[in-house]
């Protein structure tokens, strides 16, 4: 799993850079976010819960449906919207409420 940036959708907000685990987000001389160790990713998902304008898309596995399908979120103030695209173009959208994102 990896996860890819998009330099003209990215407003430069290091949120993703400071939250990732693993130190694998870097910023360009823009300021501007990239993943400067791809295969080093473990798909958790922290970086794209911070992300506020969707510039960071999440490749989807073979296990889940993948195979060309991505998925990427938009963090509101009470809430992440998760947008995901599956590899035949078809999308859904799921809402998260933050104050009950350890509920299962
Ligand atoms: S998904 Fe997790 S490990 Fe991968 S880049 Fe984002 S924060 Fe780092
Ligand atoms: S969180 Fe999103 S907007 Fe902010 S630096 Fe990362 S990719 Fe860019």
């Amino acid at each position: 799993m990896s996860i890819q940036i998009d330099k003209d959708i990215c407003i430069a907000c290091n949120k993703c850079s400071n939250i990732c685990p693993g130190n694998l987000i870097s910023t360009d001389n823009d300021s501007k976010a990239f993943i400067k160790y791809p295969q080093d990713c473990w798909g958790c998902t922290a970086c794209l819960k911070e992300c506020p304008v969707g510039a960071i898309k999440y490749f989807l596995g073979l296990d889940i449906g993948g195979s060309g399908g991505y998925l990427y979120t938009r963090n509101q103030k009470n809430h992440i919207d998760w947008h995901i695209v599956s590899s035949d173009n078809r999308k859904h959208h799921i809402k998260t409420k933050k104050d009950e994102s350890n509920k299962y």
